[in-house]
C-alpha cells in the first residue's frame, strides 16, 4: 500500500506505541490517585506535557491537553469568547479565515446563531489569506481572530503572525490552528504571536484522541468541561496512554525537524508533482507559488482536452491500486459540497471536484511514489485507450 493521506492522519510511530503500551497494561492508574502507580502516571503525563510544550517553544504549564484538536479549537474559541463577553461586552465580532477547518467554521456558524457577529477573511487564488482584507475586518469591536498556520487541503502557509499583529493592535485575542504545521515546519508560540495554539497528536505520528491547546501565560480561557484536571481548564481523567504517545511523537517530530526531514519530504513531494504533470500536462498544483508545507500536493487534474477530470473516479481507481489519497479534506470526502477551501481560492465546483490531495509523512519514499505513479500512469493510459 502507498499511504499518501498524512494530512488526514499519520501512522503511529513505533516509539510512541512502545511508550504507550505500559500505560495500557500495568500502568493503568489514575494520575489523580495519591498512591505510587497514580504518581507514576502523573509523572508520565507531566513528561508528555513538557515534550509537547518544547515542540512549540511553550512552557509546560501553558499546555492544556484535550481529546482532539477539534475540542482544542472549541476551547480556544468558546472559552476565550466567554471571558471577553464578561470583561468587554462591546466586543461582539469574531474574525476567521474562510479556509479554516470545519471544526472552526461550523462552530462560528453556531456562534452567529447565538448573536455573535462573524467575518470571514478571504484568500487569494494562491490560497493565502488576504492580509489587506484582514486589516479592514479586524477592528476595536473584535473579540477574537482565528487563522490557521497551514491549510489542511493545500498545505499553504498562512500569514498567521501578521494576523496576530493586527489582532494585538486591535486589542483582540489571536488563536492559530497549527494542527497541520506542527512537526512539519519549525513553529513556536512566540513566532506565531498566538495567545492560543491548537495541536493534534495524530497528525504527527501520535495516537488519535489526543490534542492540546497552548494557552499563553496570562490569557484567560473559561473551561468547557469542568473538573480539577489540567489546572481546572479541562476536566476529565487524562487519557494517559494517548498523552504519553503524543509526547513521544512531539519529541520525535522536534528531532526530525533538526535532522532535515522537511527538505527530504519536500523533495519526494516535488518529484511526485513533476511526474503527475508529465502524465497530465494540464494539471495544476494549487498554491504552487505560495510557501507551503513540505508534504502536501493539492493537484487539480485536467484532461488533455482541458476539461476537469472526475476526481472521485481517480480516487477510487487509486484506491483499487492500493494508493490512499484524499479529495480535499478527509472530513469532506463523502459530502456533496465541493471543498470550501478550493472554492474560496476561486476554483469552480467541477475543478474542486477534480482535485486530489496527496499528503506525505515520515518514511514516505521511493516505494510509495513508484506505486502511486504506476497507478496514475495506468489510469491515464486506460483513459487514452478508451478515448
Ligand atoms: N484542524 C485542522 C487544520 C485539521 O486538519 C484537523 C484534522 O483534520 C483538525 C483541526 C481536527 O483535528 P482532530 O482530528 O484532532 O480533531
Amino acid at each position: 500500500m502507498a499511504y499518501l493521506d498524512c494530512n488526514a492522519t499519520t501512522p503511529l510511530a513505533a516509539e510512541a506505541l512502545q511508550a504507550m503500551l505500559p500505560f495500557l497494561t500495568d500502568g493503568f492508574a489514575n494520575p489523580s490517585s495519591a498512591h505510587g502507580p497514580g504518581m507514576r502516571a502523573k509523572e508520565a503525563v507531566g513528561e508528555a506535557r513538557a515534550r509537547v510544550a518544547a515542540l512549540v517553544g511553550a512552557k509546560a504549564q501553558e499546555v492544556v491537553f484535550t481529546a482532539s484538536a477539534t475540542e482544542a479549537n472549541h476551547l480556544a474559541i468558546l472559552g476565550s469568547l466567554r471571558r471577553v463577553a464578561e470583561k468587554s461586552p462591546e466586543r461582539r465580532r469574531i474574525v476567521v479565515s474562510a479556509i479554516e477547518h470545519p471544526s472552526t467554521l461550523l462552530l462560528v456558524e453556531d456562534l452567529i446563531r447565538q448573536g455573535w457577529e462573524a467575518a470571514l477573511i478571504p484568500v487569494g487564488r494562491d490560497g493565502v489569506v488576504d492580509i489587506g482584507a484582514a486589516e479592514e475586518l479586524i477592528d476595536g469591536r473584535t473579540a477574537l481572530v482565528s487563522v490557521m498556520v497551514a491549510n489542511n487541503e493545500t498545505g499553504v502557509l498562512q500569514p498567521a503572525a501578521a494576523c496576530a499583529d493586527l489582532a494585538k493592535r486591535a486589542g483582540a485575542l489571536f488563536h492559530a490552528d497549527a494542527v497541520q504545521a506542527a512537526g512539519r515546519v519549525p513553529l513556536s508560540l512566540a513566532g506565531v504571536g498566538a495567545d492560543l495554539l491548537t495541536l493534534s497528536a495524530h497528525k504527527m505520528h501520535g495516537p488519535k484522541g489526543a490534542g492540546a491547546l497552548i494557552v499563553r501565560k496570562g490569557v484567560d480561557v473559561a473551561p468547557l468541561i469542568f473538573g480539577h484536571q489540567e489546572r481546572k481548564r479541562r476536566g476529565g481523567t487524562e487519557n494517559v496512554p494517548a498523552l504519553v504517545g503524543f509526547g513521544v511523537a512531539a519529541q520525535l517530530a522536534a528531532q526530525a525537524l533538526t535532522l532535515g526531514e522537511p527538505a527530504e519530504i519536500a523533495a519526494w513531494r516535488d518529484r511526485l508533482e513533476a511526474e503527475v504533470k508529465a502524465l497530465w500536462p494540464k494539471a495544476r498544483v494549487n498554491g504552487a507559488n505560495a510557501a507551503r508545507l513540505p508534504n502536501t500536493a493539492s493537484v487539480t487534474f485536467y484532461g488533455d482536452d482541458g476539461r476537469p477530470e472526475n476526481g472521485e473516479e481517480l480516487l477510487m481507481r487509486l484506491d483499487r491500486a492500493q494508493v490512499c489519497v484524499s479529495m480535499g479534506a478527509a472530513c469532506s470526502t463523502g459530502g456533496n459540497e465541493p471543498s470550501h477551501v478550493l472554492t474560496a481560492m476561486g476554483l469552480k465546483a467541477a475543478e474542486a471536484e477534480a482535485t486530489l490531495r496527496f499528503s506525505l509523512g515520515r518514511g514516505a519514499g521511493q516505494a510509495d511514489l513508484a506505486r502511486a505513479l504506476d497507478a496514475l500512469a495506468a489510469i491515464k493510459n486506460r483513459g487514452k485507450a478508451a478515448a
